[in-house]
């Protein structure tokens, strides 16, 4: 039985020490190998020198270093590729997510379910117009699209091997990760926690970030946005379309009326608007379309380090057998 950790990390080189030893204190206490991946995001910062540094006192980590920053989904997706576990459990760096957690899922596991979802009953720790964003967010996104995202769920969350086959075999580029968590399926069941805020670092989210974010969750799976238009065409139609038989009307029986300057202007303007909405909705697919045909891979690889027991030199020596850093260049086993 092994766990695989996966953890994204983008300039995060002060939060590294802090979380392991939290996340030692954890995993060393479980009767099961593990692995700790971390998938470094193209930090600018110390991140990768912090990270070969413990590598050389803790063999469990690998590390896989992308060529750029490709954003915490990409990053996830490369750690969900690399991992070897028979669960898989990805987790923020910064300590907002609880590492002792982890026992729980994985005695949740052992009963049988497949997905064990990390769900954050008090989210005190983000700002009151985060948490309520994020509020209205579910609830568009559950009344349009499908499947269903759990609320107050986020990307911490125990994966059996097979989830994570099943993710590998997604190929989109987009990748909103909480949808296609959800779109998989599998036996799925739930733990509390508190979702503590940042240890130490600052958030690598912002508001238009975060909207963004929003966007890519509606656009990946819905289209109602798209086809809504249909009907708001219809309706704006049939109005038009009463209107003009109303002045017709009223034309026949008092007569020209030249006076109407300003409906004129509002009717063309309101409908000008509601066109170019259209269009931007049909851009927002379109641009998605687009970036998809070129089925670009979704990141590249620098490079791998991992640490591994040399068997090829003195075979019968009686020296604990040494560790050697090997480096690749392609994920995959
Ligand atoms: N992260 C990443 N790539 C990015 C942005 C973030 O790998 O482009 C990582 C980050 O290092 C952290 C996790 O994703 O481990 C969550 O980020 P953060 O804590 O900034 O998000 P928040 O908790 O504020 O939503
Ligand atoms: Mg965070």
């Amino acid at each position: 039985m092994m766990l695989s950790i996966i953890i994204p990390v983008f300039n995060e080189a002060e939060a590294i020490l802090p979380f392991l030893s939290e996340i030692s204190k954890t995993v060393k206490s479980l009767p099961i190998q593990y692995e700790l991946i971390f998938v470094n995001d193209g930090s600018t910062d110390s991140t990768l020198q912090t990270l070969l540094q413990e590598q050389e006192k803790d063999h469990s980590i690998r590390i896989i270093d992308l060529s750029r920053n490709f954003g915490k989904e990409a990053a996830l997706t490369a750690g969900l590729t690399a991992a070897k576990g028979d669960a898989i459990v990805p987790i923020d760096v910064d300590l907002q997510d609880p590492p002792e957690i982890i026992i729980e899922m994985l005695g949740k596991w052992k009963e049988g379910y497949e997905v064990v979802l990390g769900r954050r009953i008090n989210r005190n720790s983000d700002s009151w117009a985060k948490r309520s964003t994020a509020n209205w967010f579910y609830r568009l996104h559950n009344r349009i699209a499908q499947p269903r995202l759990p609320e107050d769920v986020g990307d911490f969350r125990l994966m059996d091997r097979k989830v994570v086959i099943a993710l590998n075999r997604l190929f989109e580029s987009h990748r909103f990760m909480k949808g296609l968590f959800a779109w998989v399926g599998f036996r799925t069941t739930i733990v509390d926690y508190v979702r503590a805020p940042r240890f130490n670092g600052t958030s690598k989210f912002n508001g238009w970030k975060l909207w963004n974010f929003a966007i890519e969750g509606i656009t990946s799976f819905s289209t109602s946005p798209l086809r809504i238009w249909t009907y708001v065409g219809l309706i704006v139609s049939f109005a038009a379309f009463a209107f003009g038989a109303f002045i017709s009307l009223r034309t026949a029986i008092y007569g020209v009326d030249v006076p109407g300057y300003a409906s004129i202007v509002v009717a063309v303007t309101f409908i000008g608007g509601l066109q170019l909405t259209g269009i931007g909705v049909l851009g927002e697919y379109l641009g998605r379309a687009y970036i998809e045909t070129k089925r670009r891979p979704i990141f590249i690889v620098r490079e791998i380090f991992e640490m591994e027991i040399g068997t090829s030199q003195n075979d019968n020596s009686l020296l604990p057998p040494q560790a050697s850093r090997t480096v690749r260049s392609q994920p995959g086993n």
